[in-house]
């Protein structure tokens, strides 16, 4: 088994497979229609289960999730506009983003007067599908582009969506990946967009992605995969495992890593925690062009997560923030929009974050009067006379810091040692005999 912190010293390429395998993946799941509930979310989950080990939950419609009530589950078959000569002018088949999401059934004829409080376009970009919910209202509505609308003639029209709106289930998976310590990561993204590809898909694929890479190494924390429904599904999920949150040592919300814009990454509400020294640290290190924002109660399920009642150290890392881009909940958010060399770079910086904190411990020098002779236990060159190389240079700096107080990053910061260096050069000494870890 590779371990985990070798992805730190890997060259930048090291992820390109990767981005082009969670393009296909996306591609694969763009056509279904997901929403925060019903079969759409059940089927993007069974495909990821096909790839990660994953535990699904389905929370029924009504139970209480502190202020909120899980809705009742939604679902849809068909839907199309069909005008006074039989055409079908609207047609969910063609996009799923036709249907505002959440839709009550609708069966009848209609003037294009009574018809029109129920379409939404958007006259800025008057070829794209703007992307509706009504998840709390109970309401019916179509999208549509605004040359569709502009082009609607006075007469009787047909309209039908052939949807479910019931008491069912709102369903979550979670893929757990046991590490050598209980302490965990917890990793989340959502998954309830329809056909739109930055926001949600390449979270989906990214962090299945990453997933399956963690499964595959040896690695100290234990991450915790989240896939839930945005807002009602972070809630959801707090109020079940309220309980387990004291393990959370580092926590990220992932999302919107297909763009062309830089990366981003957005502070914990307190900018301060693990997960904020050590994103800021990777980031600025080797991604000039990343931004950092500090924490606002606005955006995705940070809002849920940085709540003040729960105040996770968790941060948020996209590419594009949510809105900040004119595709942004609409059909143009599309295969198109997004580059596989995008998702392989946001992989990497996902991964480095990661790697970081899996071997950001502090530890325990157990010689620490005088040096030890390095030599003695192989660690360093028979022969003297010139400086210390490299990794001898670290084996001093771990040693001389090694307290108890100091983790591997401050370590890093201090001496400029690249924590992937550190980190090999504390395995060599745990190896030896010569330091333990701290913690746990
Ligand atoms: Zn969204």
């Amino acid at each position: 088994m590779n371990k985990l912190s070798e992805i730190l010293n890997a060259p930048a390429e090291a992820c390109a497979a990767d981005g082009e395998r969670a393009f296909e993946l996306i591609r694969e799941l763009y056509p279904i229609c997901r929403s925060i509930t019903g079969d759409g979310v059940r089927a993007t989950l069974g495909r990821i289960g096909e790839r990660i080990p994953l535990s699904t939950f389905e929370v029924a419609s009504g139970t209480t999730a502190y202020d909120w009530t899980v809705p009742k589950e939604w679902n849809i078959r068909a839907a199309y506009i069909r005008n006074a000569r039989g055409q079908k002018i609207v047609d969910f088949a063609d996009n799923n983003l036709h249907v505002v999401n959440y839709s009550t059934p609708v069966n009848r004829r209609m003037s294009l007067e009574e018809l029109r409080p129920h379409l939404y376009a958007s006259s800025e970009h008057p070829d794209w599908i703007p992307y509706r919910t009504s998840y709390y209202r109970e309401t019916w509505g179509f999208c549509l582009t605004q040359r569709q609308l502009d082009a609607l003639e006075e007469g009787e029209y047909e309209v039908v969506i052939d949807s479910q709106l019931e008491p069912g289930n709102l369903t979550y998976a979670e893929c757990v990946i046991p590490g050598t310590s209980s302490r965990e990561m917890l990793l989340f993204t959502h998954c309830c967009h329809p056909s739109t590809c930055n926001d949600n898909l390449t979270g989906l694929a990214v962090t299945t992605l990453l997933a399956e890479r963690l499964l595959k190494c040896e690695h100290r924390l234990t991450y915790r995969v989240v896939f839930a429904p945005a807002t009602i599904g972070s809630i959801t999920w707090l109020s079940r495992n309220e309980a387990n949150l004291h393990r959370i040592e580092y926590g990220l919300v992932l999302g919107l890593l297909g763009d062309s814009a830089p990366l981003q990454f957005k502070r914990s509400r307190r900018g301060s925690t693990p997960i904020d020294q050590v994103a800021e640290y990777v980031l600025r290190g080797q991604y000039p062009d990343a931004r950092l924002v500090d924490f606002s109660p606005y955006g995705y399920d940070e809002r849920q997560f940085c709540s003040p009642g729960i105040d996770l150290p968790l941060g948020r890392l996209t590419r594009s923030s949510n809105g900040e881009y004119a595709e942004y909940h609409s059909s143009a958010d599309n295969l198109e929009f997004i580059r596989a060399s995008a998702l392989g770079e946001s992989l990497r910086a996902i991964l480095q974050i990661i790697a970081t904190a899996d071997s950001n411990q502090r530890y325990l020098n157990l010689q620490p009067k005088c040096e030890p002779r390095l030599g003695k236990y192989g660690l360093y060159r028979p022969t003297g006379g010139s400086g210390p190389n490299r990794f001898e240079y670290a084996l001093f700096w771990i040693l001389n810091q090694s307290d108890g107080e100091h983790s591997l990053l401050d370590i890093a910061r201090r001496s400029g040692i690249p924590h992937g260096e550190l980190a090999e050069a504390a395995a060599a000494l745990e190896q030896a005999g010569l330091l333990r870890a701290a913690e746990d």
